[in-house]
C-alpha cells in the first residue's frame, strides 16, 4: 500500500558495488520505511544499459541515460541514450554537467563530453523523445547555467541535483527556472550556508534524495552504505527548516516528484 506521503528516492547508484546482491533487500527496506521507490542514476553510457537492466527487474525502481561529468573520459557510445530513453522504466537524462570541485576529468574534456551530450538531448527532443534532465553542478553554477540557457531544452525540466551551494547559487538557479534537489548533506552541522538556501524554493521547486552510497543523513551519518529508506530524514529535515508538517512535505515533495518525473 502506498500513500500520498510515499517519498521517492529522486537520485541513488543501485548499480554501484557496494548494493551488489542487495538490491531487493534494499528497496523492501525503503518501503517499511515509506519510500515507496528510487530512481538508480546513470553516470556512463554503459552504466545507462546497466542501470536500465536493474530497472526492469525490480517495480519499484526507475533509472536515467546520461553521463556524468567525472566519467567525461570513459568510452562513450551515445547510441545508448536513445536506446535506454526509449524504455518506459527510463524516466530522466542524467546526471549530466560540470564539476570544477575534481580536477580530473579535465575541465576541457568535462565540457566536451557537455556539449555532446546536450546536443544528442536535443536531437532526440526533436524525434520526440524529450526527458527530465538531472544535472551534476559542483563549483559551476556561473559556467553551467548560460551553457544551458543556449539550448532548446526546457528549463522547467531540469533539476540540480546533490544542491550543497550557498543563496547566490540558489538564487541563479531558481532565476533559471529549474528544481533543487537536496541531500543529507541538508541534515549536516556545517552546511548552515545550504540551510539558508533552501529557505528560498517556492514548495513546488524541491525535490530529494539520498546520492546513495553516498552522503548519509544524520542521524545515520556513520552508517555505510547511504541507502534509499533514509531520505525520508532529507525530507524532515526541510519540514524543519521550512515550519511545515513533516507529512505536509512529505505530500509536497511526492507530488513534486511526479510532475517531474511522472512517477
Ligand atoms: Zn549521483
Amino acid at each position: 500500500m502506498t500513500d500520498s506521503t510515499d517519498l521517492i528516492d529522486t537520485h541513488c547508484h543501485l548499480t554501484f558495488p557496494e548494493f551488489a546482491g542487495k538490491v531487493s533487500a534494499t528497496l523492501v527496506a525503503a518501503q517499511v520505511a515509506g519510500v515507496r521507490g528510487a530512481i538508480t542514476i546513470s553516470t556512463s553510457t554503459s552504466n545507462a544499459r546497466e542501470c536500465l537492466a536493474l530497472a526492469k527487474q525490480h517495480a519499484s525502481l526507475w533509472c536515467s541515460a546520461g553521463v556524468h561529468p567525472l566519467y567525461s573520459d570513459e568510452p562513450c557510445d551515445w547510441s545508448a541514450l536513445e536506446e535506454v530513453g526509449s524504455d518506459p522504466k527510463c524516466v530522466a537524462w542524467g546526471e549530466l554537467g560540470l564539476d570544477r570541485f575534481h580536477a580530473q576529468p579535465t575541465f576541457e574534456q568535462q565540457l566536451t563530453v557537455l556539449h555532446a551530450q546536450l546536443e544528442e538531448l536535443e536531437r532526440l527532443q526533436a524525434k520526440g523523445l524529450s526527458k527530465p534532465i538531472i544535472l551534476h553542478c559542483r563549483d559551476a553554477f556561473d559556467q553551467l547555467i548560460p551553457i544551458l540557457r543556449a539550448t532548446s531544452l526546457p528549463r522547467d525540466r531540469f533539476v540540480f541535483h546533490c544542491f550543497t551551494a550557498d543563496s547566490t547559487a540558489m538564487r541563479a538557479l531558481l532565476d533559471f527556472g529549474a528544481m533543487a534537489s537536496f541531500t543529507g548533506v541538508l541534515t549536516y552541522k556545517n552546511a548552515k550556508a545550504t540551510q539558508e538556501a533552501a529557505l528560498l524554493p517556492p514548495l513546488d521547486r524541491m525535490m530529494v534524495e539520498t546520492d546513495a552510497p553516498f552522503l548519509s543523513p544524520e542521524p545515520h551519518r556513520l552508517e555505510r552504505p547511504n541507502a534509499p529508506r533514509l531520505v525520508v530524514h532529507v525530507a524532515d529535515q526541510l519540514a524543519r527548516l521550512r515550519g511545515i508538517e513533516p507529512l505536509a512535505m512529505r505530500a509536497q515533495l511526492a507530488a513534486n516528484c511526479k510532475r517531474f518525473f511522472g512517477i
